[in-house]
C-alpha cells in the first residue's frame, strides 16, 4: 500500500509511515474487503449450485421424456 500523506510505499502492516511517521489507517480498509468478498463469493457459489441442479433437471427430462416417443403414437391415432 502507499502512505496517505507523502504517497510513499510502506509495508501493511505498518501503523506509521517510515518515510514520514503519518499514521497509516489500514484497519477501516481491510475490514470492508472481505465482507465484500464474502458477499460475491456467496453469489457465485449460489450460481455455480443453481446452475449444477438446472443442468442435472435438464438431464433428467431428457432421459425421462425422448422427443421420438411422442412421434408414433400421434401417427397411430391419425388414421
Ligand atoms: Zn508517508
Amino acid at each position: 500500500m502507499y502512505c496517505g500523506n507523502c504517497g510513499k510505499q510502506v509495508e501493511e502492516r505498518d501503523k506509521f509511515c517510515p518515510f514520514c511517521g503519518a499514521p497509516q489507517k489500514l484497519n477501516a480498509a481491510k475490514k470492508a474487503a472481505p465482507l465484500y468478498a464474502k458477499v460475491i463469493a456467496g453469489i457465485v457459489v449460489a450460481a455455480i449450485v443453481a446452475g449444477g441442479v438446472v443442468t442435472a433437471l435438464i438431464v433428467n427430462d431428457a432421459k425421462d421424456a425422448p422427443p421420438t416417443a411422442d412421434v408414433p403414437s400421434v401417427s397411430a391415432v391419425s388414421p
